[in-house]
């Protein structure tokens, strides 16, 4: 009985179906297929299916729980992070950031290697004042990588500070090379600033106004010495390299003799006028004298009357025959004169053409 029993078991054994014994023997390949489908992972759903296994060979997947997250909600969720809600999202993307400006030409060209002026805001005041495409011009670079200093930092547009950089690494740098030095600073006395012209209220908007001048007033040399534009001891041969090298470079020249609020500095813009027309008002004044012309000195009271110095001869004659000698000197002068103007046409003028005639005959000899 025993053995039939046994015998009985072992062939029971594989008539059993396959997915019970791995149901209940935990086959590796049930780990591999865990781990595809998570969801028969359900805690409930083995012991369930344990109970259910003879019976059904494939499963179903259990009903979802009540009190489990619904699926229509997570899908929102997932929606939201996928693509953005009619919300914030869309409300920032309907202002459209404003177009970046692109950089100018000048802008462009105006580099670290020419000058150190960064860009600043453009300026909308009243009036028209302000301007585009500024910059705050703190030094200009030299070719050779020295700096020269605007003092103080000069508000500019680009193709004035341009303008300016050029004419001060073109003209002046080489000017004060050949006078042994180099420039060091550029003395601003006045960039931009919303006024009229000559700081006359209700005049039209200067070119200051329009960020568009530059007044300067000197230069620094490395040395420590200082050459005033405007300073008459200053060697007029440099001064006048300074005025005909800004005259090219400059639509306005205004200094000395412009008018007299130019009387201290130069000022200088790029005003465009009909035709080009350009203005180059600086008069080069020549230096004062050392010492003022004299004027005549008052009359000491204890002086002499003024008879006694007239005339040297005059001391000879008495003061009673003074009306007569004068008379007579007169009359003597008078004859010496006639007596000259007799010897010269006495002296015959043929004398002299054969005196002529010999100098040349000794020349070509
Ligand atoms: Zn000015």
């Amino acid at each position: 009985m025993v053995t039939v029993a046994v015998a009985a078991i072992l062939i029971g054994m594989p008539v059993e179906p396959a997915w019970a014994a791995k149901r209940s023997r935990a086959a590796p390949w049930d780990d591999l297929f865990r781990h595809l489908s998570p969801r028969e992972r359900g805690g409930p759903r083995p012991t369930a299916r344990r109970a259910a296994a003879p019976v059904l060979p494939v499963p179903l997947p259990k009903p979802r729980p009540s009190e489990a997250p619904s699926a229509e909600r997570d899908k929102p969720d997932k929606e939201q992070l996928a693509s953005p809600p009619n919300g914030k999202p869309d409300q920032q993307a309907v202002p459209a950031p404003p177009p970046t400006p692109q950089p100018s030409a000048c802008r462009l060209a105006l580099t670290d290697q020419v000058a150190i002026a960064p860009s600043i805001p453009d300026i909308k005041g009243a009036d028209g004042c302000g301007g585009e495409d500024l910059v705050r011009l703190e030094a200009i670079v030299l070719p050779d990588k020295r700096r020269v200093s605007v003092k103080p930092a000069a508000i500019l547009r680009c193709t004035m500070a341009s303008a300016l950089a050029e004419w001060i690494r073109s003209d002046i740098a080489p000017l004060a090379e050949r006078l042994g030095s180099s420039i060091s600073d550029l003395d601003n006395f006045d960039s931009f600033e919303c006024r009229g012209r000559n700081r006359i209220v209700g005049a039209r908007l200067s070119e200051h106004g329009r960020a568009n001048a530059l007044d300067v007033r000197a230069f620094k040399f490395a040395d420590g010495s200082l050459i005033s534009l405007t300073d008459r001891t200053v060697p007029r041969g440099l001064r006048e390299s300074v005025l005909h090298s800004a005259c090219k470079r400059f639509s306005t020249v205004l200094g000395p003799g412009s008018d007299w609020y130019h009387e201290d500095h130069i000022h200088l813009d790029l005003m465009e006028r009909r035709g080009n027309y350009r203005i180059c008002q600086w008069d080069v004044w020549d230096p004062l004298p050392q010492k003022a012309p004299l004027l005549p000195a008052e009359r000491p009271d204890e002086a002499p009357p003024r008879e006694v110095v007239a005339k040297p001869g005059d001391a000879k004659s008495d003061a009673k025959s003074g009306a007569k000698s004068d008379a007579k000197s007169d009359a003597e002068l008078d004859a010496e004169k006639s007596n000259a103007e007799k010897t010269e046409e006495a002296e015959p003028p043929r004398e002299e053409k054969p005196a002529k005639k010999k100098r040349r005959q000794n020349r070509r000899s």
